[in-house]
């Protein structure tokens, strides 16, 4: 099947492209150029083909049929991945999807793994549930309170925000999880307002510091975990209003909504997921509160074009120059 051959309206084309992507796994794609691990029923991880690095930050979704690289910013689907990567003209692209050069996906197929997509999502939520329901408040006395005093936080915790013990890791395939770990726990909700995840922030020292441990390859290990549903999915800091302010990490967004009481401060849970947001329909502009890093500009140019496209009007803001971000400003900690 070529795509040159008739003449196609812009939506039997549209179509096409659609069908192009979906007949393969994009980890079929991008396995020919780096060798991906699995990590979870869906999720690969590998070294980033786009930069050069040591440990893998480069993720392939095949549920979604997207990339993303923590590293470089790299991202996309698959016909962005043979358009920048393989140097293919977007139309090349579709066409080598259409052929058969890659493994099919079956109808079947496809219907059988979105079953199984939704029924591991539907217990990932209701791990996070469980999380959530053994918060309690983020009083001053508890861990989280005390990293958010330290962090300049000073007016009482929105009651998204919340105190847990809770574990570092868990096994996606067999449930296991590690012992429980105080944390900072953020409420993830959905468009509805449902809570769909949680973000933990883990904790040392009673709270005085972000957990921090250097693995024994030299790498960090993060602080932070998130359970249940991140894609669509924010931490409110404030209700649905026309307006809002959004950015990436709770310190951040604390940090604003403290500085600016008169607005709906939102955050999401990492860079990426800055343009993935779902809002509720009486959402009309956003504004995008970045890191001042390449990685938080790029997230927030990406996160205004996914906004135009939904209609909203995006405008974007970013702390002045010498500072990383919203919270070392707030506490003059200069980069
Ligand atoms: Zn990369």
């Amino acid at each position: 099947m070529t795509v040159t051959g008739g003449r196609l309206s812009d939506s039997e084309f549209r179509e096409l492209v659609d069908r192009a992507r979906e007949r393969h796994s994009i980890s079929d794609i991008i396995g020919r150029h780096t060798s991906l691990k699995r990590r979870g029923a869906r999720e690969m991880v590998g070294l980033c083909p786009f930069h050069s690095e040591r440990s893998p930050s480069f993720e392939v979704n095949d549920t979604k049929g997207t990339y993303h690289c923590w590293g470089c910013g790299a991202a996309g689907d698959s016909i962005k991945f043979l358009t920048d990567y393989e140097g293919m003209t977007f139309r090349q692209a579709v066409e080598t999807l259409s052929g058969n050069e890659f493994p099919v996906i079956s109808d079947e197929e496809r219907v059988r793994r979105k079953a199984e997509d939704a029924r591991v999502m539907a217990e990932r939520i209701a791990y996070a549930r469980s999380i959530w329901a053994r918060t309690v408040p983020a009083t001053h006395d508890t861990p989280a309170g005390i990293y958010a005093a330290i962090r300049g936080i000073i007016h009482p915790l929105p009651p998204t925000v919340r105190f847990v013990m809770a574990p570092r890791w868990i096994n996606p395939e067999t449930g296991e999880a590690g012992r429980d770990h105080p944390a900072m726990a953020c409420a993830l909700q959905d468009v509805t307002g449902a809570v769909v995840g949680v973000q933990c922030v883990f904790l040392q020292d009673g709270g005085r510091r972000k957990y921090e441990r250097v693995r024994d390859d030299g790498t960090k290990a993060k602080a932070k975990l998130s359970f249940g549903q991140i894609v669509g999915s924010a931490l409110r800091l404030g209700p649905v209003r026309p307006h809002l302010i959004n950015c990436e990490g709770p310190e951040d967004g604390l940090t604003l909504a403290q500085r600016m009481p008169e607005q709906s401060v939102w955050v999401t849970c990492g860079t990426a997921m800055l343009s993935r947001v779902e809002y509720p329909a009486e959402v009309r502009s956003v504004c995008f509160a970045g890191d001042n890093n390449a990685a938080g500009r790029l997230a927030v140019s990406q996160a205004r074009e996914a906004v135009l496209a939904k209609g909203l009007i995006p405008s974007e803001v970013f702390p002045p120059e010498d500072f990383k971000d919203w919270n070392d400003e707030w506490r003059g900690i200069r980069a």
